[in-house]
């Protein structure tokens, strides 16, 4: 569908370096992705994803741009394609969903963004665009930057060519002035863009046009009429810029605002083009007052700095991309500090240049930045801080490094002269941070000598209000491939694999990372446009050989993709080549169907759950390690059969789980003297977890998953655990109890219960005290629930434990299904609403607060390590939402 990319590859990309600059190294987002990121601000318009869940679900309210002209870049909308759309065609319900869109939000303008998958079906985006337009009298753009057809450098570009035929040049400015100039490439992340634009004010500059950040669709329209392009991110938007310089003539020029050097030289160079277009006598006065700000502006930026000279010597390791890559190492040296490596896999071979020109030939650049390279380049080079982007904030965290964020999703401003003095304070309080850490430890050390013990422990019914409609706005769901690579991540030594194209990996490690805090295992089979239409079994192949020669895991678990699967890649088959081809190794590798145009994130985390049974529990051996007990259970009286300690349980847990409740939850099994398998374990993501690795590390072990045919019993937690379940009783006749829900008085009483009688045990004194304690605390809080109405949207297995523990609690439980509606779609007189971290801005315009919970969960720390099952979790829980009642009632 998307022709005559070449243009796009016009600048930084020269042919014998095509590959290096256009054709992502890894470690970078999909075109589709790039194209919302420089389309996607503009804050009056709304974005549209033509495609299944994934591609929206897992990006929106994911950057951390800011705009004070309107909070449609907040939204998701996506028509959510099903297997139906695919089949037939869903351009009459692109059609409807603009039209939807419209009535919603009374947007300015609609961008419609082309997908893999609808990409690959080949809908005529074009046309429905022509025709919504017709309808409703406002700009309906076309996007199409399917993720196949490269990066996110790609996408940027793709984006820059659409404003330059749908919008740039449709508009005329109220007037114009001699000072005009655009902003091309800014996307006013955290704010970055009001840090820049007082001072460009100050210098006597008018900002027409600012594309992207913090702007209006208009503004973009009369962009035409500036006297200079000021190229802030040239890697992205240079094209447009040249466009327009053959078109309008605008001439452009390239600066970065960030750090002083640079944010003084982009001064002189914007007036130094400026200039040329003034009459001589203002021209001197025009000057003058530029150089007189600058001069103003750097010694009030060296007395905020003076807090920072600490700084001065301190040692980086930057790894970041584009623009970035070499501005901050001018920012960085602007504080004194020295960068002793430079990671370069996201970096084009000009930004490398400039790299160069900064530090000279003998700049640290470094192309292998794996964690385990990154982590040994912070260590060989004595580095005090890495300076990165947020995903790998974890891989530094975790080893005790001072990280700072300063890619596109941080919440701290750093452009400008004002932004240099949030760096530095950010840098500062970091190592600050990590230094005392380390002398906490040495005390701990110290003194473990003498106090072992002492040290390092301080430390429902249906809402009648929602509808089903063509378009998802602020989508709840997600794909069911983030489910699946949920549950690998609570297996030791697993990698999932999603096959496709390269966007939903990234995108699916930034959402899991930012919710689990912690380094996720997940990699992508980077499926090109090439691979789309000659066959990608040789992806599969090249990536899990690599993948095995490298990490050698013990499991890898292919996941398909919308796109993979709609172009019908038989991946049974080359999982089947392939293990004929690494017959050495001990891995296993398991496919897993996950298109995300069915189901949704707890569906694909129960079907890896079931594939991992049926792959890997081992078939042959049926000997119990206790007899007597399947078959049994439960008619007759366990406890008079008085099973002896060690029996073993497998325990199939759902994704509605925290890790902290994983951990709970094998205490409450073992203080039986039961032995649990639980599978998945994802207790794992706790923030216990040591080393760094590509692979998932903790978890079920596969060796135990093997031994899982020898349990006595299985017990099943979450109705999406029913099938697995079920294979267990079925291959190897365990018998199995299925509990919906183990929060709440009732449903622990059923878990302690059915634990008692599984091993012939009283249940322990500690859970009979927390069940008086939940008796007391439901008896003191009861009063804020009563007649409460309380909204849920939260995926199905929490749904239902949910609502269940609150029913106990008197109140009235609205459920949202998330599989079929968004947060924008919720209205009603509620008293809170409880849903995930997406949902702040829904419990606004509802004027209720927000629990958050499910996933994602990032606007809110401790949700790893909240217990939310059983007695004491329960009460957690009880107080917690209590507490947020009794404000409503205030
Ligand atoms: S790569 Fe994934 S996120 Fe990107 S467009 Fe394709 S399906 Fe969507």
């Amino acid at each position: 569908m998307t022709t005559g990319l070449d243009k796009y590859f016009e600048h930084g990309c020269g042919t014998e370096k095509k590959d290096k600059l256009c054709r992502s190294r890894g470690g970078e987002s999909c075109a589709f992705d790039g194209a919302m990121i420089v389309l996607q601000p503009i804050a009056d318009a709304a974005h549209i994803v033509h495609g299944p869940i994934a591609c929206c679900g897992n990006s929106w309210e994911g950057r951390g741009t800011l705009s004070s002209k309107g909070s449609l870049h907040r939204m998701g909308f996506t028509t959510d394609m099903s297997e139906m759309d695919i089949i037939y065609g869903s351009e009459n319900k692109l059609y409807d969903a603009i039209l939807r869109t419209y009535e919603s939000a009374k947007p300015k303008a609609i961008f419609v963004h082309a997908t893999c998958v609808s990409g690959l079906i080949g809908e005529d985006i074009e046309a429905v665009c022509k025709k919504a337009e017709t309808s409703l009298g406002i700009r309906v753009i076309p996007v199409n930057a399917p993720g196949f057809v490269g990066p996110k450098n790609l996408g940027n570009r793709i984006a820059g060519e659409v404003l330059l035929d749908y919008a740039i040049g449709t508009g005329e400015p109220p007037f114009t002035t001699d000072y005009d100039i655009n902003l091309i490439g800014e996307y006013n992340i955290a704010g970055d863009l009001w840090l820049v634009e007082p001072v460009l004010k100050k210098a006597g500059l008018r900002i027409l046009s600012r594309i992207t950040g913090d702007s209006t669709f208009e503004e973009i329209t009369y962009a035409h009429r500036a006297k200079l392009n000021v190229v802030v991110c040239s890697r992205a938007l240079i094209n447009t810029a040249r466009t327009m310089e053959r078109k309008y003539g605008i001439p452009y020029i390239e600066v970065s605002f960030f750090g002083k050097t640079e944010m003084t030289r982009a001064l002189r160079l914007i007036t130094s083009k400026l200039e040329l277009k003034i009459n001589p006598p203002r021209r001197t006065e025009f000057k003058n007052s530029v150089e007189e700000i600058i001069e103003g502006e750097e010694k009030r930026l060296e007395e905020g700095l003076t807090a920072y000279e600490q700084l001065k010597g301190k040692k980086a390791v930057l790894y970041t991309g584009g623009v970035k890559s070499w501005s901050f190492i001018s920012a960085l040296m602007d504080l004194g500090i020295e960068i002793v490596a430079i990671g370069t896999k996201k970096s084009s071979y000009e930004d490398e240049e400039k790299m160069k020109e900064i530090l000279g030939e003998n700049a640290p650049l470094i192309e292998d930045v794996t964690p385990k390279n990154l982590l040994r380049l912070l260590k060989d080079r004595n580095a005090d801080i890495l300076v990165a982007g947020g995903r790998n904030q974890y891989l530094a965290v975790k080893e005790g490094y001072p990280f700072v964020d300063v890619n596109q999703e941080r919440h701290t401003a750093y452009a400008g002269y004002e932004g240099l003095i949030n760096l530095a304070e950010q840098i500062s309080n970091s190592i600050r941070f990590y230094a005392s850490k380390k002398m906490q430890d040495t005390r701990c050390r110290i003194q473990d000598k003498k106090h072992q013990a002492s040290c390092g422990m301080n430390h429902a019914s249906s809402s009648p209000h929602i509808q089903r409609q063509d378009i998802l706005i602020n989508p709840l769901k997600h794909s069911q491939s983030i489910g699946a690579a949920i549950a690998f991540q609570g297996i030791d030594k697993a990698l999932p694999i999603i096959h496709g194209a390269q966007g939903c990996t990234f995108l699916g490690k930034v959402l899991l990372t930012k919710h689990f805090r912690e380094p996720i295992a997940l990699a992508s089979t980077r499926l090109f446009t090439e691979d789309v239409v000659m066959g990608s079994g040789e992806s599969i192949t090249n990536v899990v050989k690599g993948v095995i020669e490298k990490n050698n895991p013990d499991l890898i678990g292919i996941l398909t993709s919308g796109l993979s699967e709609v172009k019908g890649d038989d991946v049974a088959s080359a999982i089947k080549n392939l293990k004929f081809k690494i017959q050495d190794s001990r891995c296993q590798i398991i496919n897993v169907a996950t298109p995300d145009y069915e189901g949704g994130l707890e569906t694909g985390y129960a079907k890896a759950v079931e594939a991992v049974i049926e792959s890997i529990v081992a078939k042959n051996d049926k000997t119990l390690r206790h007899s007597g007990l399947s078959g049994i259970f439960p008619k007759k009286d366990c406890r008079q059969a008085a099973m002896t300690d060690n029996l073993y349980v497998n325990v199939l847990v759902g994704s509605h789980l925290t890790p902290a409740d994983f951990t709970e939850l094998r205490e409450m099994i073992e203080s039986f003297g039961l032995k649990p398998i639980i599978l998945p374990d994802l207790s794992a993501l706790d923030g216990s977890r040591q080393g760094i690795s590509a692979l998932s590390l903790g978890g079920t072990k596969i060796d135990e998953i093997k031994e899982m045919s020898k349990s006595e019993f299985t017990i099943a937690i979450g109705a999406s655990m029913a099938a697995s379940v079920k294979k267990l009783k079925d291959r190897f006749n365990i018998e199995y109890k299925a509990l919906e829900s183990i929060a709440g008085l009732m449903d622990t009483d059923v878990l302690m219960e059915t634990l008692s009688m599984l091993s012939g045990k009283p249940i322990p004194q500690k859970y009979e005290r927390q069940r008086r304690i939940l008796i007391d605390g439901m008896r003191d809080a009861h009063f804020y629930y009563g007649s409460k109405k309380i909204c849920t949207a939260l995926e199905p297995d929490l749904s239902v434990q949910t609502s269940r523990w609150l029913d106990e609690m008197g109140a009235e439980v609205f459920e949202i299904n998330v599989n079929e509606n968004g947060l924008f779609s919720i209205e009603g007189e509620f008293d809170l609403l409880i849903s995930n971290s997406h949902a702040e801005d829904t419990a606004k315009r509802l004027g209720v607060p927000l629990y958050q919970m499910g996933f994602p969960v990032y606007k809110v720390l401790g949700n790893n390590h909240r217990i939310t099952i059983g007695y004491r979790g329960t009460l957690t829980l009880v107080n917690e939402v209590a507490n947020l009642l009794s404000e409503v009632h205030k």
